[in-house]
């Protein structure tokens, strides 16, 4: 069942380079409603239980040390067909394939520092964002 939502941070990366408000602009005019959002910084537990799923890949030491290397911005937002609008609006992982126009052509820089997170499925969409926010914090 399609929840139309799903659960984005803005990366350390972004957040370093000072892209908060360009990527949030590009998320509302493409048709998304933040229904939850904060500010924070994920632990290194968090980190490593949230991308535990990556836990075998070769970049997961990288990836849990980049991801706690700043703030970040987390958000819930709303759409109908979010998951997969959002993963095209984002582009693909890696930059140096992400068609233009999309918030990792624009804003990221490596694979692996590539300036948002997009859930990949309602079901993780769904554990992503109560990993973050509690009932009370969702509008
Ligand atoms: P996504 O769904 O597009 O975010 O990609 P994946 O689920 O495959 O990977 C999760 C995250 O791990 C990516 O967004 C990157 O931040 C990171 N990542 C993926 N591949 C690599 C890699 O080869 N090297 C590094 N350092 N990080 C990677």
């Amino acid at each position: 069942m399609s929840t139309n939502r799903t659960f984005t941070m803005i990366k350390p990366d972004a957040v370093k380079n000072g892209h908060i408000g360009a990527i949030l602009e590009k998320i509302t005019a493409a048709g998304f409603k933040i229904v939850a959002m904060k500010y924070t910084q994920l632990s290194l537990r968090d980190a490593q239980e949230f991308y535990g799923v990556h836990s075998e890949r070769p970049f997961f030491g990288e990836l849990v040390e980049f991801m706690t290397s700043g703030t970040i911005v987390a958000a819930i937002l709303e759409k109908e067909n979010a998951v997969e609008d959002f993963r095209a609006l984002i582009g693909a992982t890696n930059p140096a394939d992400a068609a233009e126009g999309t918030i990792r052509k624009m804003f990221a820089t490596s694979i692996g520092e590539n300036a948002v997170h997009g859930s990949d499925s309602d079901e993780n969409a769904a554990i992503e964002g109560s990993f973050h926010f509690s009932g009370r914090e969702i509008y």
